[in-house]
């Protein structure tokens, strides 16, 4: 009597590799190259790449290409990336964004090499007798005109310029446009005894107007500093790009209330960026975008904790009626001082000829 056959799982398994060997083999000789390379795709098998009849690729061979071609050149590319680009920048923001924390911008009022050089311009200017020419109507226009500008300059220069050239949409020459026109860069160089930033890179119209724009740029900060108090802050990216932050950091001007405000508006008058909102408003409104925490408003506000300089929770000045009284015998709250001696005499000595 003949042996009835049993269908066991080894022969079911025998079964399925010998297809298996046939597809993995001669694959696309039976399916095509298409439909192989389709299966092989969907169930990846062990058939050798070098095979030119088998039902596709190893899994293996793209593995191994992916990894050396893509992901390997990919993770080059991102490690130059990362040490080239990524990191240096994030090391500029996180010490940016430390040093932000702490003092805030307070950076503009007590740091910055371009705002005190302008303040100290504007003092020798007062020295030398020449009155303070202010940004309030009726006098240089609107000081609220004039704030949009600094955030135009901060979002075409400092941001989209600079991306539109690294995409290729602008000239190479349009890469660090804020730079090439910033007074800051040229009057600190300035102050090395380098004068190498004042040259105009001839050959290029580019870069010739932005070299000629920062020139201007600097000599009317500089110039304009004896008169007006801090020209180019008014117009600095770099101040409304503290603005965008500056509810981050502790540090900052509070006037809670207006009840003991005396509507004086002498901390406007003593505010070298003419803040109106200081002596109009309260709270949040009060410690406005254009604020440098430079600490005048509390020095020469009369009445005693109305505006305070606070870090955290802690005060760090308070206004207070006797302060008041002892700064204004040696500075007007506009900045006016006694011209020096000579200057003086020198005034006498006209007047007296012209009343003759
Ligand atoms: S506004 Fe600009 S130039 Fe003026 S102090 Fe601040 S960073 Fe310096
Ligand atoms: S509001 Fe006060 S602290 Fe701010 S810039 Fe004006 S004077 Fe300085
Ligand atoms: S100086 Fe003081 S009292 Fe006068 S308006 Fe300013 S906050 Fe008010």
């Amino acid at each position: 009597m003949a042996e009835k056959t049993v269908l066991t799982l080894g022969r079911i398994r025998f079964a399925v590799q010998l297809v298996m060997l046939f597809v993995t083999v001669y694959g696309s000789v039976i399916v095509g190259t298409y439909m192989a390379d389709k299966i092989s795709n969907a169930l990846p098998a062990l058939s050798c790449a070098y095979d030119q009849m088998n039902g596709g690729y190893c899994v293996l061979i793209p593995t191994q290409h992916i990894l050396h071609h893509r992901i390997g050149e990919a993770l080059v590319r991102a490690q130059q990336l990362t040490f080239g680009m990524v990191l240096p920048l994030l090391m500029t923001f996180l010490t940016f964004f430390a040093f932000f924390f702490v003092i805030g911008k307070a950076f503009c009022g007590w740091v910055c090499p371009l705002g005190t050089l302008q303040e100290w311009i504007g003092k020798l200017g007062r020295r030398f007798g020449i009155g303070v020419r202010r940004f309030v109507p009726g006098d240089l226009g609107n000081v609220r005109r004039v704030r949009p500008l600094k955030w135009l300059i901060l979002l075409g220069l400092v941001f989209v310029l600079p991306l539109a050239t690294g995409l290729g949409v602008t000239p190479h020459s349009l890469g660090n446009p804020y730079c090439d026109i910033c007074p800051s860069r040229v009057a600190t160089t300035l102050l090395t005894g380098n004068t190498e930033q004042l040259a105009l890179r001839l050959g290029d119209g580019v870069s010739f107007t932005l070299g000629a724009i920062a020139n201007l740029l600097v000599g009317f900060t500089l110039v304009g500093a004896l008169a007006l108090r801090q020209p180019f802050c008014r117009i600095c990216p770099l101040l409304a790009f503290n603005a965008v932050f500056q509810r981050l950091s502790p540090m900052r001007l509070a006037k809670p209330s207006r009840e003991k405000c005396g509507s004086c508006h002498i901390c406007t008058e003593a505010c070298p960026m003419d803040i109106p909102e200081i002596s109009q408003q309260e709270g949040r409104k009060a410690y406005h975008e254009e604020c440098t925490l430079c600490g005048r408003c509390a020095e020469y506000c009369p009445q005693d904790g109305v505006i305070r300089l606070k870090w955290g929770p802690w005060s760090l000045f308070s206004s207070s009626r006797d302060y008041y009284k002892g700064r204004v015998q040696r500075e007007l709250p506009d900045g006016t001082v006694k011209p020096l001696k000579f200057v003086k005499s020198a005034a006498r000595t006209t007047h007296g000829a012209a009343d003759a």
